[in-house]
C-alpha cells in the first residue's frame, strides 16, 4: 500500500481509503492521517462518473473481444473519449467538493439514498485519476 507523507504533520502513513455518501449519488473517496486526522479527498464520483467508469470498463474489454480491426479501433477511440470525459468530470466534482469535512453525523441523517443498491457496488480499485 502507498505510503504517503501528511502535509500537515509531516508524518508518514498508509492510505486507507474510505467512502462517504453525500446523497444524490455523490460518493466521496477519502483518507485521513491517523496521526493528526487531516483529511484528504482522493476523488469524488457521482452517478454520471460511475456510468463512465462502467463504460470505460466495457470498452476496455471490447478492445480485446472485438472480432474486426475496425471494431477494435472504434472501441479504442471511444475509450479515449470516455476517459477524457471522466477526467474532466472528476476535476469538476473535486472543485465542487474541495474540502468536505468529515463531521461524521454532525448534520443528522442524510436523506435516504434511493439510488444505492447492492448491485451498484462495483467499486473497482484504480479509478482513472485516482491516488498514486
Ligand atoms: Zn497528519
Amino acid at each position: 500500500m502507498a505510503n504517503v507523507q501528511c502535509d500537515k504533520c509531516q508524518k508518514y502513513f498508509d492510505i486507507k481509503q474510505r467512502e462517504k455518501k453525500h446523497g444524490r449519488g455523490i460518493v466521496e473517496t477519502y483518507f485521513t492521517c491517523p496521526h493528526c486526522k487531516a483529511k484528504y479527498t482522493a476523488f469524488v464520483l457521482n452517478a454520471e462518473a460511475r456510468r463512465l467508469q462502467r463504460e470505460i470498463k466495457g470498452l476496455t474489454q471490447k478492445q480485446f473481444t472485438a472480432s474486426t480491426e475496425e471494431e477494435r479501433e472504434h472501441a479504442a477511440k471511444d475509450l479515449i473519449k470516455s476517459k477524457e470525459k471522466l477526467a474532466r468530470l472528476m476535476e469538476e466534482l473535486k472543485k465542487q467538493h474541495p474540502t468536505i469535512n468529515v463531521n461524521v453525523n454532525a448534520t443528522g441523517p442524510e436523506p435516504a439514498d434511493q439510488r444505492a443498491s447492492p448491485l451498484d457496488a462495483d467499486q473497482t480499485a484504480g479509478a482513472p485519476g485516482g491516488t498514486q
